[in-house]
């Protein structure tokens, strides 16, 4: 491949309604590739496998791409020429491509019916050998094959591969692999209802589209020689080839559907953000060579390289990405973070607070929002609770100590005319300075009685401030009560 070829990347999904962690992260690379070099970026929709279409697929693959800015130059809404880029709509031309594998022998028809290839499966089964076409219609004549076409037998295409020899080709991430032709399958390229396999389609298209690097997933790796074969059949360019090693739950499992946190929507619904997420996966088996790792996409786009994607699985740590979010909540401004927080806050509050001073207090330490409603479902309804939580040797508490306390601080907060933030600290750190006490001395046990919690957002002055004085008034008393 020449040096000048304008780089022309795909990102090939099938619409399964559901957009995998290492789908996105396939299509990450893909766009960043392009947009590094100033290339094309191409949506493919891979719809061959019509069993598994579902509805509503395109659009959530179309609605992914937009959100997080992985932006198309083509694709079925954007026909630059190569299209259709739908390959249910690309039938014509996968069998005019298959016929003419036939006449170039890269190819034959195969007839043969279900009942012998379940014969041949079960006799190869039994004899503990790899299930494999075993070539039989490549040995038709070709008067019994236009007898068989003539009388509208059924058949599909296959790829006839050479029995003997070898077929290399080079990874950028994986290196040079080689296989024995032997082992590899006479695989279906064109099916009985005329529509394409992976293995023929993929091919065709991006010769046609004129994709110069190839990036998907490695369970691909397996079929690429058949795919070379392919290429050289038609005289074609191969593509770099670009292989990315699955993303791994942990060192045994991969991300799976059923456990719900392995597609893209998933984390969305847990409440991390698009820009988090799509700078997680971006490392998530590449890495930039550097300690940098707050990146945004045109940085990533800057500091791309191939060379720096890794052969090993990618092992998802939730941990990483849950820091990485809290990162990026810090960057929003408190404005911003109180929009994005409104849906949780509503989820646990019905009550009417003032959401920005309660923002102020999430600000710093939300990680994700799906975490919100949980830290302050105290604010609706003071939760049961037992007076163990007033307990602590840190604070210097026991449940006598904070039952005088609250006490005192009773009247205190009665007497206040003005309910806000400074009034309250200044009237209880008045009284801390009185006591002679140290400051949790007055504050923890004001804190429990408010929150009926261990932990809490802000202290007690804070959500003294949020709950207003009737509220906080009362449940100081249910402490006292519950203290006695
Ligand atoms: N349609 C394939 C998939 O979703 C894409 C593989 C490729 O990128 O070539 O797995």
């Amino acid at each position: 491949m020449s040096d000048t070829k304008k780089v022309r990347t795909r990102f090939a999904p099938s619409p399964t309604g559901y957009m995998h962690i290492g789908n996105l992260r396939t299509a990450l690379y893909a766009w960043l590739l392009a947009r590094k070099d100033g290339g094309d970026f191409i949506l493919r929709i891979e719809d061959t496998d019509q069993e598994r279409y579902v509805d509503g697929a395109v659009e959530l693959i179309y609605k992914t791409l937009a959100d997080t800015g992985l932006t198309h130059d083509e694709g079925p809404d954007k026909d630059a020429g190569y299209g259709p880029y739908i390959q249910s709509e690309r039938r014509s031309i996968y069998k005019e491509y298959a016929e003419k594998l036939v006449e170039l022998g890269g190819a034959y028809y195969c007839f043969c019916d279900k009942d012998r290839l379940d014969e041949l499966r079960a006799i190869q089964t039994a004899s503990k050998v790899p299930p494999k076409y075993d070539g039989h219609c490549s040995r038709l004549s070709k008067e019994e094959i236009e007898e068989k076409l003539k009388s509208g037998v059924p058949y599909v295409i296959r790829q006839k591969i050479p029995r003997e020899g070898t077929t290399s080709f080079h990874d950028e991430v994986f290196g040079d692999i080689t296989v024995e032709n032997s082992t590899l399958d006479d695989n279906v390229l064109l099916k009985a209802d005329g529509l394409p396999t992976y293995n023929f389609a993929n091919v065709v298209d991006d010769h046609l589209m004129g994709i110069t690097h190839v990036i998907r997933g490695s369970e691909y790796l397996s079929s690429t020689p058949k795919y070379n074969l392919l290429y050289e059949s038609f005289g074609w360019e191969i593509p770099t080839y670009i292989h990315c090693s699955p993303v791994m739950k942990d060192a045994q499992k991969k991300l799976s559907k059923r456990d719900g946190d392995a597609s893209y929507e998933d984390f969305i619904n847990k409440g991390y953000l698009k820009d988090a997420i799509i700078n997680y996966i971006a490392l998530l088996g590449w890495s930039p060579g550097s300690e940098q790792e707050i990146f945004t996409l045109d940085e990533l786009a800057e500091q791309f390289d191939v060379s720096g994607i890794s052969k090993s699985p990618a092992i998802f740590d939730i941990n990483k990405l849950n820091w990485m979010n809290g990162e990026y909540i810090r960057k929003m401004s408190l404005e911003e973070f109180c929009n994005e927080a409104m849906p949780y806050y509503k989820e646990a509050v019905s009550r009417d607070i003032d959401f920005m001073a309660l923002s102020q207090l999430l600000h710093d330490r939300t990680e994700k929002f799906s975490d919100i409603p949980e830290a302050i479902d105290f604010i609706d309804a003071l939760p049961e609770y037992d007076t163990e939580l007033y307990v602590n040797k840190k604070m210097k508490t026991t449940c006598e100590s904070s039952k005088e306390s609250l006490e005192q601080i009773l009247p205190v907060l009665e007497g206040l005319s003005n309910w806000n933030h400074d009034a309250i600290h200044d009237a209880l750190f008045a009284l801390i300075e009185k006591l002679e006490v140290k400051n949790g001395v007055i504050l923890f046990p004001l804190r429990v009685a408010l929150s009926g919690k261990k932990f809490t957002p802000g202290g007690g002055v804070e959500i003294a401030s949020l709950l207003g004085k009737q509220e906080s008034i009362e449940r100081i008393k249910k402490g006292i009560d519950l203290l006695s």
